[in-house]
């Protein structure tokens, strides 16, 4: 049946892409050992409708820059399943950005949002455009045009896009300005909001920090194992990967890598994240190159040195890993190098990072090893928060915020571990994730009917 469905969805659409596929696949082949437990996914035919998006919207954003030269760009919205709440999934503005990549994206976050518990359905949506070397007024045009052809489809009960790649409270703060202007209202229509109005505390915080919260709680139960004095790698220089240094660091182990599209840093004392951030969180991000100018003993390797295949922060021994990059970045050959140099866990801090056959292997090996999808959801969840907060008009202190976010990532870790147990895959978290998400989106499907 998985076959069936694998061979369909090749033909029906030319403009699928590798990394729909990918994610599909990885799914349903989960999903396999437990189609047949219940007659309900077949009668309903589950499978077939949730690989298909309930809306793919694509539109053309016109934009001038400071010259006033007139720019075309490619916006999409794809509102993939809304069975258990309101769509909701980050916007990536990056020049790689394709239907087929953000139906792989949202596809992927319907079983993210399902991990979490919370009523939040799955969606993607960004642009071509590229925000590198723009000005903060082109930005700013851009984000308002694209909210202009957006507008009319997204609704704090609706559909509630947040940030991704290229997407950071600067643009969330004028997309929001411009759905404000359009529609004459003020509800939580975005999250990742700047905290001056409406966002939550901890948001930009959330992804990274769930990262190692899953991380500890993994490595306690399965492992009796801390983080403190470790060394560990991270991949990224981005969001994600500084909140996961950052709170790494806070828990006493020894974040010594990271790296951006360009190249990869070494700092066997451990990164320093002030400078990190003095290059990274600014408009115009700096290469990681004058990370190595800054801080004397760090190394710095350009991706053009890099064998085929494989990732220079992968060749480094550590004792766990942490992609928190981009898709398929940690390829079966880092996977074998992490193997043979003695790594106990991977956490996906990432989307899909990991390619297939590295997955099996560190499954296989009996490494730890954390889906996105699970390990990366306390973004989306610290998001739902935020809907939260604003429809009932409050603000929650930090403390709070961290404390149920710590928690729901226990939850997480514990939902999928048992549901592997329960389904004879011990230690499979991906199947775990997989099959647990499945069966909250599955029944929600069969009783809201056809
Ligand atoms: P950012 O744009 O903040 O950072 C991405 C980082 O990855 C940048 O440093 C970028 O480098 C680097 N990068 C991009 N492509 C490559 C590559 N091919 N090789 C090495 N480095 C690369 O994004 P985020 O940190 O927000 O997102 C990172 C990942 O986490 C994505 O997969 C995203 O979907 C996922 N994610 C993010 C969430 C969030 O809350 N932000 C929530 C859940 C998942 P450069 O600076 O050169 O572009």
């Amino acid at each position: 049946m998985v076959e069936k469905i694998l061979a369909n969805l090749e033909k029906s659409t030319c403009a699928v892409d590798n990394t729909f596929l990918q994610a599909v696949s990885e799914v349903l082949t989960s999903l396999e050992p437990i189609i047949k437990s219940d007659p309900r996914y077949e009668q309903f035919a589950i499978l077939e409708r949730l690989v298909t998006p309930d809306r793919v919207l694509q539109f053309k954003v016109q934009w001038l820059d400071d010259n006033n030269q007139v720019h075309i760009n490619n916006g999409y919205r794809i509102q993939f399943n809304n069975s258990l709440g309101p769509y909701k999934g980050g916007l990536r503005f990056h020049p790689s950005v394709t239907t087929g990549m953000l139906k792989f994206l949202a596809f992927e976050q319907i079983f993210k949002n399902s991990l979490t518990g919370l009523p939040i359905g799955g969606a993607k949506g960004g642009s071509d455009f590229d925000p590198k070397g723009k000005s903060d007024f082109e930005i700013m045009r851009f984000c308002r045009a694209f909210m202009r052809e957006l507008y009319p489809f997204i609704g704090a009960r609706v559909d509630v896009p947040a940030g991704d790649i290229g997407v950071g409270s600067r643009e969330i703060g004028y997309l929001f300005g411009e759905y404000k202007r359009m529609t004459h209202t003020y509800d939580g229509v975005l999250s990742g909001k700047p905290y001056a109005f409406g966002g939550s505390l901890m948001r930009p915080q959330a992804t990274g920090y769930g990262v190692v919260y899953f991380a500890k709680e993994m490595l306690k139960e399965e492992l009796q194992e801390s983080l403190e004095g470790k060394v560990c790698t991270v991949s990224g220089a981005g969001n994600v990967a500084i909140h996961t240094i950052e709170k790494l660091q806070q828990l006493g182990a020894l974040a010594v890598t990271c790296s951006d599209s360009e190249g990869s840093i070494y700092d066997p004392r451990g990164i320093d994240l002030h400078v990190l951030r003095e290059l990274k969180e600014n408009t115009y991000r700096l290469s990681l190159r004058e990370y190595a100018i800054r801080v004397p003993g760090s190394v710095y390797i350009p991706k053009s040195e890099y064998l085929e295949k494989t990732h220079a922060i992968w060749q480094i021994p550590c004792f766990a890993a942490f992609p928190c990059a981009t898709q398929n970045e940690l390829t079966l050959l880092d996977a074998k190098k992490l193997l043979e140099n003695g790594c106990v866990a991977v956490v996906e801090g990432a989307n899909m990072p990991t390619e297939p056959e590295a997955i099996e292997l560190f499954i296989r090996e009996g490494v730890l090893f954390s889906p996105g999808k699970a390990s990366n959801a306390g973004g989306v969840a610290v998001s739902e928060f935020e809907m939260s907060q604003n429809a009932s008009m409050e603000k929650w202190d930090f403390e709070k915020v961290d404390r149920k976010l710590d928690e729901l990532m226990r939850q997480i870790y514990k939902r999928i571990a048992l549901t592997a147990k329960e389904y004879g895959v011990e230690r499979n978290f991906v199947d775990g994730a997989n099959i647990a998400a499945f069966k909250r989106v599955a029944e929600a499907m069969i009783l809201e009917g056809v």
